[in-house]
Parts: structure tokens; sequence; C-alpha cells
């Protein structure tokens, strides 16, 4: 059994603790031998380093990396008939790196984790958009409190699945366009106004804002 003592120069971010953990558990498998030993490159056959096979490796797992990328649900983002900005604000949140505190803490920053706004939960993308208690009233109040779907937001884990799950064609008092459109023009406010943090505390007023996603549902 080998011990391996690293030394490391700072802390390491949550995502490096990833890989180092990767790192170690793939050192945990080498077995050295009583003679002497030495190092081998294990892509080539006499165990020598090229460039070559280190490229090819990489291009190997870029590859891999471009298949689990294109499972990116581009219907509900880029198909969508949203301003380009738009689109890549929800291209973040699918891909769930809006710099909401949780994510801003996965890269090191120093931030409170508590949601500013309701200062209960941490902040995370599902927390903030579907499962605030003020994004839910502001939800409840355009797609109606009764509403099967109004039911479904507890359940959906991500944006991602509430997006996919939205259904479709819906009759007053939105068109099928804008009752398409409308999941996101709801997101959409509700990140406007917690970077405005003008939520705080406050009773928000819901009238208010749902006045503000209607008009900007962009049509
Ligand atoms: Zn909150």
């Amino acid at each position: 059994m080998i011990v391996w003592d690293m030394d490391l120069r700072r802390t390491m971010y949550e995502w490096e603790q990833i890989q180092f953990d990767e790192m170690v558990s793939c050192l945990g498998q080498v077995q050295l031998e009583e003679d002497a030993n030495r190092l081998q490159w294990k892509w080539e056959k006499k165990g020598v380093f090229t460039v070559k096979t280190m490229y090819d490796q990489l291009r190997l797992r870029e590859l891999t990396l471009e298949v689990s990328t294109s499972r990116f649900p581009c219907q509900i983002v880029w198909k969508k008939p949203l301003p380009l900005k738009i689109k890549l604000f929800f291209w973040t949140v699918i891909l769930g790196r809006t710099q909401t505190v949780d994510n801003l803490i996965t890269k090191g920053k120093i931030v409170f984790p508590i949601c500013s706004m309701c200062k209960v939960s941490n902040e995370t993308i599902p927390h903030l958009f579907l499962h605030y208690s003020k994004s839910l009233e502001l939800w409840a109040y355009l797609i109606g409190h009764n509403s099967s779907l109004y039911a479904n937001i507890f359940t959906a884990d991500t944006v991602m699945e509430w997006l996919l799950a939205w259904p479709a064609g819906q009759s007053q008092p939105f068109s099928e366009l804008l009752w398409k459109l409308l999941p996101y023009a709801i997101i959409w406010i509700i990140w406007k106004h917690r970077n405005e943090g003008i939520f705080k505390d406050k009773e928000i007023n819901l009238r208010g804002m749902a006045n503000e996603v209607k008009g900007v549902l962009w049509y």
C-alpha cells in the first residue's frame, strides 16, 4: 500500500477537489515493484512520451465531451424566438452556470451562501427561479394557484426540467406564442429583480411584476 504525501500550496476549490480525488484514486491503483521503478507513458507502446499520442488522447476526450454536451436541449433555448441576450442567459441557466451564489462559491469566491431574498435557503438556480417563496407567488399569479401546472413546479428539480415540461398551447389570457415564452419572461424578470435587489424583505408587488413579465414578452 502506497501513501502519497502531497503538499498543496493553497486550498483547493470544490471543482479541483473532485479532480484531485480522481487523481488520488488513479494513483491508488499504481503498484510498485520490488525492482527499480520507472515512469512510463501508457499511450505509447514503448512507454515513451510523444506529443502525438497526447494530442490523440486529448482529442479523444474532447470528442467524448462533445457527445455529452450534445445532449443540451436546444429546443428550449436556441430554437425559441427570443432575443440573443435572453438565449445566452438561459443557456447559462440550463448549464447551471448562472452567477448565483452557489456558483460563485464553487469558483472560489467568498460570499454568503444564503439567498439574499428569503434568507432561509441557499441560493441555487432552482431555488431562485422556481422555489423561492416570492418566485412561487409570481408563478402562481400568472399560471393559476389551482392549476395542475403550478402543482408541478414543486417537483421540478431544475429549470431545464420545468421548461421541458412546460405544456404547449394554452388559451387566454395568453396567446399561444406568449404562453410559450411566458416561463422565460418570468425567469428573466426574477433575475432582473434579484440583481436589482428590490425584492428584499419588502412585500413584492405581484401585479407590478406580472405586468413587467407581460411587458417583456418580446412581442
Ligand atoms: Zn431565497
